[in-house]
């Protein structure tokens, strides 16, 4: 955000400026349903011409955006002038700006009580649906706030938006008049919404139909919301049915021939009454604190619903502290959005970095202009494979919208297709990427499998360095034989000075070795070897993790060391039967018992036995039914900070407990980490007991003396 400028005419230059651009913005996003820039920067642009104009109030003008809401509507649906104007919501980013709404609010009613009704902020668009009778009369858009488009018919092909509203409900089989009054004329607000999933669903589509190399550009989506606005604003009703769009109700807008709502707590009991899916997270709160509380807990556990949000909306219920309380601008003075950290932004693409993964696996990586979402600072950001490169048409230098989701590593989400440079013929600048068609780390040829996505370098692991040092990297993890003393440097500096060339070498390195490398004093030389030594004593399903096979995790060494009970019976099993065990299945199978019959690994593995490493599994699966935890099962949602989560379910397994993999009535205890799932919500309505990580630490702790219930 800029400065403001000390002179009335540098201000005057640089509001006509922002107001250009955020028209612009505005055209592109609600008009277009294609966002040229991120939220977070039109924010800050709106932000920006908010500050120049209250420094300054000559600069606020009528069709200032600060003044109004949306954008002049497009000419593809008949306009509806809206009985009462549709507003937008002034925003709070922080706590701080929250206090200052609450305190505004109650300078201007210094002798009202308030209560506070705290919704979730559905990040969809703004619908008005007018009832005449009980019949759905009219839907209609924002638009600019005072006129809305007229999308009656694809409103008529959401399911959750109700022909007609309901005057009776069911109850005790019976059909009885509803406690809620039905106005001959009603208009319901609320929030037409794409899920997350069907966003994705909708991309895909567009992809697949797209084909960049003829020049026909996949036009994505960047998020759910414009998914759903442009699903929406379509000429064809079908292409609106077949989108999966949803609807929250979340205000009535205006009554006749009926009462008014007293508060919004009635309204919502009434649009729900009449039939329509009210969002269920609401909540009323006389308590401040309270309200500070939900718009925290919903900001830590946004990614856990299958729709997104973009904050919480905190209003004030009373129907007549509402009217007294007014609109300024924009924005009703009872109500503010409190807007979570943004998800996304805009940056460049400058490369695009292929490494080779332990298994072969080429993986490209966007590197990116250093761009800050949500207070971390992102440079490189997830691409898959080739194929979703292809698919979303991205090239290098394009401008590229990013997104960074809770700890889910950032992701590139489409190019800026507007801001691509073009030659003098309109073509693309920057040609289609394509991937190196050798190994970037050893040159082999790539290998590629026609119903896989991935590209794979064509040699094993032991000709390739590039895999050889991911494969090292991944033996001595945490979740694998954690060898502390040997960290990413260390293993790429063992491989290049020749000192290993193998994870079993590891076994053989000495200290005089070690005494060779610069920075290595008698004490660090005797930590490596201390932590090589003590990964002798790990139980066998870390050792068949550690080796590094596709497909085999921590869940499936686990369940095969259980199964077979050694490695020799393991060597000896066949793919069918490593692949019957339930939880593994014939492709693991298949890849375990392939990778276990080359003759490489087979003397690595010996190698391995004739180092010391453990070769039996030492808590068969008979014996840990007896273990303290038996008959409870587990499940872990969220990331743990003082163990992996192979980890902890391999002390669990250990101690008799079970690990499920979903909520389901019989789980007795689900375990929450820092950024938990969706599993978290699930497990709170079927009323499992849930606990934290340092429970579960004290619960392995206390070992075999006690059950969970003792805890
Ligand atoms: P807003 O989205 O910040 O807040 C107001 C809207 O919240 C309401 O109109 C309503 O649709 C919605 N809402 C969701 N749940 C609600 C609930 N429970 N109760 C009441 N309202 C609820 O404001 P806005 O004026 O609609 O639009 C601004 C947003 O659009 C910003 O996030 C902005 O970044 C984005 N935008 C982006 C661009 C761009 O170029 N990227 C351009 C224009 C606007």
């Amino acid at each position: 955000m800029g400065e403001i400028p000390a002179t009335a005419a540098e201000r005057a230059r640089r509001a006509e400026s922002l107001r250009q651009e955020i028209a612009r913005a505005n055209h592109a996003y609600y008009q277009l349903d294609n966002p040229t820039m991120a939220d977070a920067e039109y924010d800050a642009l709106l932000r920006e011409l908010l500050d120049l104009e209250a420094a300054d109030p000559d600069l606020v003008m009528p069709d200032s955006p600060t003044q109004r809401v949306g954008a002049p509507l497009a000419a593809n649906f008949a306009a509806r002038r809206h009985p009462r104007p549709m507003l937008s919501l002034a925003n709070a980013r922080n706590i701080d700006e929250l206090r200052a709404w609450e305190k505004r609010a109650r300078a201007l009613l210094p002798n009202a009580t308030f209560t506070y009704v705290c919704e979730l902020k559905i990040d969809g668009l703004a619908m008005a649906l007018t009832y005449e009778n009980g019949a759905l009369l009219i839907a209609a858009t924002r638009g600019d706030g005072v006129e809305g488009e007229d999308v009656t018919a694809n409103v008529r092909t959401v399911r959750d938006v109700p022909e007609r509203l309901h005057d009776t409900r069911p109850e005790g089989g019976k059909s009885v008049t509803s406690p809620v009054p039905l106005p001959t004329r009603v208009e319901v607000r609320g929030e037409i919404y794409m899920p997350i999933a069907s966003f994705e669903a909708v991309n895909n589509e567009i992809s697949a139909a797209a084909d960049p190399a003829r020049g026909v550009a996949p036009h994505l989506f960047a998020n759910p919301r414009n998914s759903a606005a442009g699903s929406l604003r379509q000429k064809d009703p079908r292409i609106t049915r077949s989108r999966n769009l949803h609807f929250f109700g979340y205000q009535i807008g205006y009554v006749e021939g009926g009462p008014d709502p007293a508060s919004q707590v009635e309204a919502l009991e009434w649009i729900s009454a009449w039939g329509f899916v009210v969002n269920p997270n609401w909540r009323v709160f006389t308590e401040w604190d309270e309200v500070e509380r939900f718009c925290l807990e919903w900001q830590a556990r946004r990614f856990e619903l299958p729709y997104e949000i973009d904050g919480c909306v905190v209003k004030i219920a009373d129907h007549h502290q509402q009217e007294e309380l007014g609109v300024v601008a924009r924005d009703p003075r009872w109500a503010i959005a409190f807007k979570f950290p943004p998800v996304q932004a805009t940056t460049t693409l400058r490369d695009i970095r292929v490494t080779v993964g332990r298994t072969g696996s080429l993986n490209p990586t966007a590197q990116l202009d250093p761009v800050v979402i949500g207070g971390v600072i992102v440079k490189q950001a997830s691409l898959h494979n080739e194929e979703d490169i292809q698919r979303k048409d991205l090239r290098l230098g394009d401008r590229v919208i990013v997104q960074r989701a809770g700890d889910v590593i950032p992701q590139v989400v489409k190019p800026i297709l507007e801001a691509r440079a073009l030659d003098a013929n309109g073509v693309p600048l920057a040609p289609p990427y394509t991937m190196p068609t050798t190994c970037p780390a050893c040159g082999a040829p790539i290998r590629k499998d026609p119903d896989e996505a991935m590209a794979y370098c064509s040699n094993p692991v032991e000709a390739c360095p590039g895999q050889m040092l991911e494969w090292l990297r991944h033996f001595v993890s945490r979740g694998a034989l954690d060898i502390s003393g040997v960290g990413d440097e260390l293993c790429a500096e063992l491989l290049a000075a020749g000192l290993i060339r193998d994870p079993a070498d590891l076994y053989d390195l000495t200290a005089a070795d070690l005494a060779q490398r610069e920075g290595f004093k008698e004490r660090r030389i005797a930590n490596v070897l201390t932590s090589i030594a003590q990964s002798k004593a790990q139980p066998l399903p870390r050792l068949i993790f550690a080796l590094g096979i596709r497909h085999v995790g921590e869940k499936v060494a686990y369940l095969v060391a259980n199964t077979f009970g050694t490695m020799d019976a393991i060597l000896a099993a066949d793919a069918t039967a490593i692949g019957a065990i339930p939880g593994v299945g014939p492709i693991i199978g298949e890849s375990l018992s392939s990778w276990l019959a080359e003759p490489a690994h087979r003397a690595l593995i010996e190698r391995l036995r004739a180092a010391g490493l453990r070769m039996t599994a030492d808590t068969p699966a008979e014996a840990t039914i007896e273990g303290p935890l038996a008959g409870q099962s587990f499940l872990l949602t969220g990331r743990l900070e003082t163990m992996t989560r192979g980890q902890a379910e391999e002390a669990i397994h250990r101690l008799g407990g079970t690990v499920a993999s979903n909520v389901t009535k019989t789980l007795t205890h689900l375990i929450v980490g820092a950024d938990p799932g969706s599993k978290l919500a699930r497990a709170q309505k079927l009323n499992i007991p849930i606990h934290d990580e340092q429970w579960l630490l004290a619960l392995l702790d206390g070992g075999n003396d006690q059950t969970a219930d003792d805890v």
